[in-house]
């Protein structure tokens, strides 16, 4: 893979607040996705989690505050320039293009980011542009696990295998942040084991990764830094180790009999 493009930038949220009506889904997060480290975010259904991602990955805009991408003010870019900035994201609803092969689906990723002008879409990319993105492609593809299935249209794939296939198209795009919302529902031991490894990976190699997610073991094996969020606000923040024993985050999520806090079972 190449190295990320704009390493060494931070995405962070400042001040955030995102309220629907009368309710405050996110009410005042501060919170740092560095280079390097998987910051995962935690807590019960309803917490604020998605939405938090929504506004850090361009999808909806915040009332309040401000979403940073190292010294830039990003609160209002929409989310294909995000994008092209190299923030990539995946849906906790997986959404790829059902009939595109697994390939193709990643080739999308890939020129959406690279450099792919709008005159080389309308003109069709020299041999070079081509070549390149195939390089990216085969690399995304054999990262998640997936060479195998290259040439299958998505829509015979199970919704395991569409989450990496998600997950593979976020890579072609070569991001320097890859924000990442339940990545693990759908996918088996293996899968789920693969995709542990290969966050760390992606860490060690510079990324930015930012977790939301419910699988407990996935999150304390794989995370450097985790937030537990309930009520639309950062209650407990630490290394999972510390987190695992903060009583805050115990009586929000961790431990229900210690709180009426519950784990998240569904999507939302
Ligand atoms: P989580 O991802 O932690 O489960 P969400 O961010 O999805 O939480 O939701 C936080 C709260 O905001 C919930 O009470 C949810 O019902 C509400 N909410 C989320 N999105 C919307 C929306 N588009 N319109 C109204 N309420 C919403
Ligand atoms: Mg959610």
């Amino acid at each position: 893979m190449t190295a990320p493009q704009e390493s060494g930038r931070v995405l962070r949220a400042d001040g955030l607040v995102r309220h629907f009506g009368g309710l405050r889904a996110v009410d005042g997060v501060d919170m740092a996705v560095p280079p390097g480290q998987v910051t995962a975010v935690i807590g019960p259904n309803g917490a604020g989690k998605s939405t938090l991602f929504h506004c850090l990955a361009g999808a909806q805009r915040p009332d309040a505050g401000r979403v940073r991408f190292g010294d830039r003010d990003i609160t209002r870019l929409a989310d294909h320039r995000r994008a092209r900035l190299g923030i990539a994201r995946t849906f906790q609803v997986v959404s790829v293009f059902a009939s595109l092969s697994v390939a193709d689906n990643l080739r999308v990723g890939a020129e959406n980011r690279a450099g792919a002008s709008a005159t080389a879409r309308l003109f069709g990319l020299p041999d070079a542009a081509r070549g390149r993105t195939r390089d990216v492609v085969d690399d995304a593809l054999a990262r998640v696990g997936l060479t195998a299935l290259r040439d299958v249209p998505c829509g015979r794939l199970p919704t395991g295998t569409l989450r990496l296939v998600e997950l593979g198209r976020a890579l072609a795009s070569r991001p320097s942040v890859l924000l990442l919302d339940e990545p693990a529902s759908g996918l088996d031991d293996t899968e789920t084991a693969r995709l542990r490894a290969l966050l760390r990976t992606l860490a060690g190699e510079g990324l930015a990764v930012l977790l939301v997610e419910h699988d407990m073991e996935l999150v304390f094996n794989v995370a450097d830094m985790v937030h537990v969020m309930a009520a639309g606000r950062i209650v407990a923040s630490g290394p999972p180790a510390r987190v695992r024993d903060d009583a805050a985050a115990r009586a929000a999520y961790l431990d229900p009999a210690a709180g009426d806090g519950h784990r998240e079972d569904g999507e939302s």
